[in-house]
């Protein structure tokens, strides 16, 4: 018997994810936060058969088990979550850091329909993945058995705040031209009002441009801050 310390196993990858995020920067942390995120999980042979999604269309939420594909192997015992701005280490089990053990990634998303191209094709919203993503598992997500009534959430107890967005009119005239910019305008607010900046970037005086590819669109945004009132208030710029 191998010891755990050189035990392996091989996954093999069901499908592949196309995503409205062709980079890493700027996903959200999580999924759910960018509604309007939109993506493609193709199944491919011998998974991508139709036996292998009957019934799936009566869930509306699947958990997607992926592999954190541009993430590096390696990995480190402590890591510094964003969420506690980037200073103080956990354990990376205690955290859901791409950079871990086996890369795997745990995501909740909404299963929008199925397509058949002759090979399922699932159409995923609110997700927080990369296009390319590799995935190794899907199973439906079961209301009554995977949430829990007073659950702890450690250093993340709710969900990230959200800053101000306000839009160029060169920017909304641009998506006024497109036929799917009014789902695209709201993609763009949700996903600036994350602060896709960097941890370290936060929270201090930032006249950077910065820029997020969200489908074909490459959305530049700066950060504005308002000094009125009794604190700093940021407010992200298209
Ligand atoms: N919900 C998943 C989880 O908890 O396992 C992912 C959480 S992880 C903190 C989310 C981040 O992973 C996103 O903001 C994005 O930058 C990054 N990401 C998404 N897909 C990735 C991939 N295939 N390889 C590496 N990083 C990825």
């Amino acid at each position: 018997t191998p010891s755990p310390a050189s035990a392996s196993i091989a996954l093999d990858i069901i499908g592949t994810v196309e995503s409205c995020y062709p980079d890493k920067f700027g996903i959200p942390r999580q999924p759910g936060l960018a509604p309007q995120a939109t993506a493609r999980l193709r199944l491919d042979a011998p998974f991508g058969h139709r036996d292998c999604v009957r019934g799936l269309e009566h869930f509306s939420h699947l958990w997607i088990t992926f592999i954190f594909h541009q993430s590096p192997e390696r990995w480190t015992p402590l890591i510094r979550p964003p969420r506690l701005g980037g200073n103080h280490r956990i354990g990376v089990f205690a955290s859901r850091s791409t950079h871990r053990p086996n890369r795997l990634g745990l995501s909740l998303v909404e299963l929008a329909g199925i397509e058949y191209d002759p090979a399922p094709v699932l159409i995923l919203r609110g997700h927080d993945l990369v296009d390319g993503t590799p995935v190794v598992d899907i199973k439906p997500y079961l209301p009554w058995a995977d949430s829990a009534d007073n659950a702890r959430a450690g250093f993340a107890p709710e969900p990230p705040p959200r800053l101000d967005v306000r839009m160029s009119n060169e920017c909304r005239q641009a998506l006024e031209a497109r036929h799917d910019g009014e789902s695209l305008g709201a993609l763009i607010r949700e996903v600036l009002s994350q602060d896709p900046r960097p941890a370290y970037r936060r929270n201090r005086r930032d006249d950077r441009s910065y820029g997020v590819r969200l489908h074909d669109l490459d959305v530049r945004f700066h950060i504005e801050t308002d000094t009125r009132g009794s604190g700093d208030r940021c407010e992200s710029i298209v």
